[in-house]
């Protein structure tokens, strides 16, 4: 008889430290997301993201 896998919300971790909720059968790890991910980022590290905001937020004159 197949084991039939249940699906339930689980916290996976990624490499990076980030956690998101998804559905899984199990706790998940993952190498990169959408927080870390160049594809999404565009950057290497988060702190260049956060350099590359800080940068955009100047040149159009943004206040924290
Ligand atoms: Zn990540």
């Amino acid at each position: 008889m197949e084991k039939k896998k249940i699906y339930k919300e689980v916290t996976s971790t990624c490499s990076c430290g980030a956690t998101f909720k998804t559905m899984s059968t199990d706790n998940i790890h993952v190498e990169v997301c959408s927080e870390c991910h160049p594809f999404y980022t565009g950057t290497q590290t988060r702190a260049s993201k956060a350099g590359r905001i800080e940068k955009f937020n100047q040149k159009y004159g943004f206040k924290e």
